[in-house]
């Protein structure tokens, strides 16, 4: 029989992250699936009463938390602590939770102190004859995996955007608190940065993924390379559609090579192989050959539109729905005209 603790950290304002609640939905569908399995909510931060409050018609048979100041931000110390005392009150043979980057440095350490194991992005899981199976992609999305495990605990680290968000009633869930002996706080958090120094350009909540290839910059039909009038096109569409901006490797590098670049753009923008697997329900590709060592991040992209100047480019082998072959200049322009 398995005891499933569902571990979240609270938003400053007592409210759950999308991927919180993702994880939730997740959490609730599995106990359903396991049967003889129970489910106990392990909230972490001082604002937990409003956000169990929030949740209180998951299903949980109870719920606990770690509460106070020192909880609110992502700590080490205090979050290994918080989420250890957690798994012992609750004596969880599973826990889960979202692929935070909080989550993903403190939950290895306190699943350690639990002589406990760790599975991280999981992008799915099924039950067969009453135990739980995990997917998970190895080598950069290329490969799936579908694997378990004896050991317990057994602490789940969920890949955001994967499962459908928890909703359901707000209400007044009986909240016992966890008391947990800290060691002495050497870390003091002075407030977050942002790894951009321009607008926020990588929205993972999104519809579209926009993506830049290096053509922006290339000399085009007049000899002439255009950049600035490339990036004034780019912020316009972002601007008008919301949407994430993605780039190719070619493009971003260019940063280091002294060209002329488009100053929005940084590494954290490069979608493929060696940058990331963005989740969005449609994407755009501009100015971008298409390449393998590209698209292999658009696995998870759903309805795929590229435009470029040329009929053979990558994205007409079989990697867009819809190639438009134009000068992505003129379609732009065109359509933030529309928009
Ligand atoms: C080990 C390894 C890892 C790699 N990892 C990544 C990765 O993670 N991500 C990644 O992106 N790449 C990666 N690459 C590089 C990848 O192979 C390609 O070199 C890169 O994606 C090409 O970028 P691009 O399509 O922007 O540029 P280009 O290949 O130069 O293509 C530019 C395109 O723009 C088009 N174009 C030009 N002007 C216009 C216009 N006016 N309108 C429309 N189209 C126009 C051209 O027709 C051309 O197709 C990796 C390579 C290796 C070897």
């Amino acid at each position: 029989m398995e005891k499933i603790l569902y571990l979240a950290h609270v938003e400053s304002d007592g409210t759950l992250s999308k991927a919180a609640l993702e994880s939730l939905g997740a959490a609730v569908e599995l106990s359903k699936k396991l049967s003889g399995s129970s489910l106990s909510v392990g909230l972490i931060g001082s604002q937990a009463e409003k956000a169990a409050g929030s949740i209180a018609s998951c299903g949980a048979t109870s719920f606990f938390a770690v509460s106070g100041p020192e909880f609110d931000c992502s700590r080490y110390s205090t979050d290994a602590a918080a989420i250890e005392a957690l798994g012992r009150q609750t004596q969880a043979t599973l826990m889960v939770a979202a692929g935070t980057s909080r989550f993903g440095r403190a939950v290895p350490g306190a699943t350690f102190r639990l002589n406990g194991r760790i599975d991280s992005r999981i992008t799915g899981f099924t039950v067969e004859n009453n135990s739980l199976q995990i997917q998970r992609w190895f080598y950069r999305q290329r490969m799936m995996s579908t694997q378990t495990r004896a050991q317990r605990p057994w602490a789940l680290l969920l890949d955001p955007g994967v499962f459908s968000p928890w909703t359901g009633q707000t209400g007044t869930a009986s909240l016992q608190n966890v008391s947990v002996k800290l060691p002495e706080l050497r870390t003091r958090v002075l407030g977050t940065e942002t790894a951009t120094t321009g607008p926020q350009t990588i929205r993972p909540d999104a519809k579209l993924l926009f993506v830049t290839g290096a053509g922006w910059t290339k000399k085009q039909s007049d000899g002439q390379p255009h950049v600035k009038e490339a990036e004034d096109l780019i912020i316009n569409f972002l601007e008008k559609t919301c949407a994430s901006l993605g780039s190719t490797k070619s493009l971003v590098d260019q940063t280091g090579d002294g060209q002329q670049v488009i100053s929005l753009l940084s590494h954290i923008n490069q979608v493929g192989q060696t940058g990331s697997t963005p989740r969005h329900q449609k994407g755009l590709s501009t100015c971008c050959h298409g390449e393998e060592p590209h698209t292999v991040g658009w696995r998870f992209i759903n309805e795929r539109r590229a435009i470029n100047l040329d009929a053979n480019c990558g994205w007409a082998q079989g990697k867009a729905d819809v190639l438009y072959v134009a000068d992505a200049f003129q379609v732009l322009k065109k359509v933030n005209e529309l928009l």
